[in-house]
């Protein structure tokens, strides 16, 4: 009955845990949840407002299929205000969210057997989409001691004729790490005269506290060609159930990711487009207190691991997630998955809920989102600490 694609798929590590947490609150059990990365902030006011006066205005019926010309054109705006990025509204597909601005892109450039090198670790749904796609998911380990940021020595074993793309997040999600300019020009400069494809996530470009964020494209022209950018409002507005992503292109992709998206779901919900310009165009005093406030907990993990002392996090310079290495526990537990067992131990023992690493294909470290409020984050990391330290004297 099942088609191969279908049977081969795996459900998402990070809904199907978030899905586990909301079960057990539902039971009544009280657990901490440091595992989805959704803002635990409300869509801001003048968002919803916006939304619910889109009803009353009657905006229910079908618009263009790329998207709501208004918003193109304030995405735009803020691409040009924000990163320095000329695009006109027909190079602009807006999605619903980031993730189908992902498949359209995929669907648009990958051939049957293409090879799309994913640098490891990777957000969770990457290899399944480019294998959903066709393509071929090449995993590209990174090293810690780079703050697993991809480098061309990791690439060059990878590469292959077949190689079209590569996929780089940034800010991360899982590490929180941030590529400088300088690394992002050699790189990404090395990558397109290999006539390599870039589809640059920058969903979490906003969520950014020590260094200035440089957008891909704005690199060079050459680089502005072969890239995909990709982003959205899930996270920089907290407006994830809204489900609005887009995608910047150069105008020959923009008509063939339009074209798809015009046969296989439309535009989002106009609801929620009329809803986007205004957390575009309006809303930067709330999206910056949220940045501030995630910047005032990451500060506060980041100083808890170096006064604990015991295990290593990658500094986050961005997004609102710590990795943490939990490879020294691998002494004493001989589980198959070290981070299952640990994240398992968590949820079962002491209620804390985080993403195993073995979701991003990194198991010797788990993710701990601090999308939470900053007692959940305190009383997770002391719960945990008692955790590790009863393991590691066992
Ligand atoms: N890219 C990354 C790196 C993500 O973490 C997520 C998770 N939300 C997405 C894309 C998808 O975002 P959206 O909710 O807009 O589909
Ligand atoms: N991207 C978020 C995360 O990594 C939300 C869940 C998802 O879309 O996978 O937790």
């Amino acid at each position: 009955m099942l088609s191969n694609r279908a049977a081969n798929i795996t459900p998402s590590i990070t809904l199907g845990i978030s899905a586990k947490v909301k079960e057990l609150k539902n039971k009544g059990v009280a657990i901490i949840d440091l595992s989805i990365g959704e803002p635990d902030f409300l869509t801001p006011d003048k968002v919803k407002e916006e939304g619910k006066a889109a009803i009353d205005k009657n905006l229910t019926k079908y618009d263009a299929a790329s998207g709501n010309i208004v918003l193109r054109q304030a995405i735009c705006e803020k691409l040009k205000k924000e990163n320095a990025l000329d695009y006109q509204a027909d190079q602009i597909v807006v999605s619903s969210g980031a993730k189908h601005a992902i498949t359209n892109a995929l669907l648009a450039t990958i051939n049957p057997g293409d090879e799309v090198l994913i640098p490891v670790p990777y957000w969770v749904s990457y290899p399944e989409m480019v294998s959903l796609c066709g393509g071929v998911p090449v995993l590209v380990q990174t090293k810690k001691e780079a703050g697993f940021k991809v480098t061309l020595e990791d690439i060059t074993p990878h590469l292959s004729d077949r190689t079209k793309m590569i996929i780089l997040t940034n800010p991360s999600n899982p590490t929180g790490n941030v590529f400088s300019k300088k690394e992002l020009q050699s790189l990404c400069g090395a990558l397109v005269e290999k006539n390599i494809l870039i589809l640059a996530d920058e969903i979490y470009e906003r969520v950014i506290y020590d260094e200035p964020f440089t957008s891909i494209p704005s690199l060079s022209e050459e680089i502005y060609d072969k890239t995909i950018l990709i982003n959205g409002l899930s996270k920089s507005a907290s407006m994830t159930g809204w489900r609005l992503g887009y995608s910047a292109t150069n105008k020959k992709l923009a008509k063939a990711m339009g074209s798809i998206q015009s046969h296989l779901t439309s535009h989002p919900s106009t609801i929620t487009q009329a809803a986007a310009i205004v957390a575009l165009r309006a809303c930067d005093d709330e999206i910056n207190h949220m940045i501030h406030t995630y910047k005032e907990r990451r500060d506060y993990i980041e100083n808890f691991f170096k006064q604990w002392g015991k295990l290593d996090i990658i500094p986050p310079k961005g997004a609102f997630y710590v990795f943490i290495d939990i490879s020294p526990l691998r002494a004493k537990l001989k589980d198959e998955s070290l981070s299952l067992k640990v994240c398992e131990d968590m949820i079962e023992k002491y209620k804390v809920a985080f993403i195993p690493g073995i979701g991003f294909g990194q198991d010797d470290f788990i993710r701990l989102s601090y999308a939470a409020a900053m007692e959940d984050i305190k009383e997770g990391l002391v719960r945990f600490k008692t955790y590790v330290d009863q393991v590691l004297e066992d």
